[in-house]
């Protein structure tokens, strides 16, 4: 039996593994599909993580981060899980080997998905100089011209933050009308260096070695325009990884919103006693390294209250 299972080796993952360990918890198993680090080792560069100054790629940043974890005792296992259910005080852990663990507490982290818009080089750039993240990346394209693909709140309220560090922004969105908020769309209209570049779609973004020197893009009447950016920042919607809690039976193990993200209070506490949910899958989350961390650090020290009341009261 586990104290806790943490489902997820993302920087919320990981940091809720030290904690645990740490914080005196026995029994602590991560499940890592894949390799350890989560989304941020497909960043070429991460410098708004504080502490960490210099050129440093998302792996560089997330490569201490296991072995640190398991000097404390986590220990990792390179398995996929389908499913968290719960039975009585006990979470049953239905792993993609079809072996079933059994945990007293859950901290679930398992990250959000960027949804890819589906054009030409936009996998082959990714992370040098395709995004998701404006955060992130903007600053790179400081004094640059980039683009912005999408029509949401999102690609908008990003737009308007790369209007302030670039010298223009080209805005991308397949229909002449936003599905933003209508002053969001006013701010856009009255921002003079963004360029709405409407009823069209990106058709390739391409580039070199050294990274993206161009998008094409395609309007409504099949006419192609070149427009020479470095940076093309895709913000066409976000799913949140949140199918282990689905049930046998379609229900959420616990309580979600409508956008699919894991209703937790500021304790990363869920409607279901003993289970956490940390990072990029819970509900407002800023969707930041830093922000994930210190997710998995509040999970941990609940769930160690949590475990020690189960036990010995
Ligand atoms: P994730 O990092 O998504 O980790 C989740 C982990 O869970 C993954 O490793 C995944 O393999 C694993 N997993 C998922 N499902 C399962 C399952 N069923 N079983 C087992 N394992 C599973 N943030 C910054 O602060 N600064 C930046 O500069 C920055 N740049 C970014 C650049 C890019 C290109 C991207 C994509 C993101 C960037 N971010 C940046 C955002 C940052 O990466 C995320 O906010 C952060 O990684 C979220 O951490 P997380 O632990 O919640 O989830
Ligand atoms: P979204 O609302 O789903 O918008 C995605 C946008 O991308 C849409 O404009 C869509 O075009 C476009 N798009 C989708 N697939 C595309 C493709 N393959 N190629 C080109 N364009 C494509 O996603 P979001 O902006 O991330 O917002 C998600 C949710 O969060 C929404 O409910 C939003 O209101 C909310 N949100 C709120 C705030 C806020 O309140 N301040 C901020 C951010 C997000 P179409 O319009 O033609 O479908």
């Amino acid at each position: 039996m586990l104290d806790c299972a943490i489902i997820g080796g993302g920087p919320a993952g990981l940091t809720a593994g030290l904690y645990t360990t740490r914080g005196g918890l026995e029994n602590v198993t991560m499940y890592e599909k894949g390799m350890p680090g989560g989304q941020i080792t497909q960043s070429s560069e991460i410098e708004n993580y504080p502490g960490v100054t210099g050129e440093i790629t998302g792996m560089d940043l997330m490569i201490p981060w296991p072995e640190q974890c398991q000097k404390f005792g986590l220990k990792h296992d390179m398995v996929e899980v389908k499913r968290v259910s719960k039975d009585g005080d006990i979470f049953k852990i239905h792993r993609a080997d079809g072996k079933v663990d059994e945990a007293r507490s859950v901290i679930i982290g398992t990250g959000s998905s960027p949804r890819r818009a589906g054009f030409k080089g936009e996998n082959e750039f990714f992370g040098k100089g395709v995004s998701t993240c404006a955060t992130c990346d903007g600053f790179f394209y400081k004094r640059k011209e980039v683009a912005v693909v999408g029509g949401g709140d999102t690609a908008l309220e990003e737009a308007l933050y790369l209007a302030k560090i670039c010298a223009k922004v080209y805005l991308i969105h397949r229909r002449d009308t936003f599905r933003s908020a209508p002053n969001t769309v006013a701010r856009i209209k009255r921002t003079e260096n963004i360029e709405l570049v409407l009823n069209s779609v990106p058709d390739e973004v391409y580039g070199d070695k050294m990274g993206v020197t161009g998008l094409r893009v395609k309007n409504n009447n099949g006419e192609m325009r070149d427009i020479a950016v470095p940076g093309v920042f895709t913000f066409v919607g976000n799913d949140v990884n949140n199918q282990t809690l689905i049930q046998e039976d379609g229900s959420f193990l616990c309580d979600m919103n409508e956008s699919g993200e894991v209703i937790v209070d500021i304790t990363m506490k869920t409607s279901v006693p003993g289970l956490y949910a940390t990072g990029d899958m819970r509900i407002n989350a800023p969707k930041q390294v830093v922000c994930a961390a210190g997710d998995g650090a509040v999970a941990a020290l609940q769930a160690i209250s949590y475990v020690d009341e189960l036990l010995n009261h």
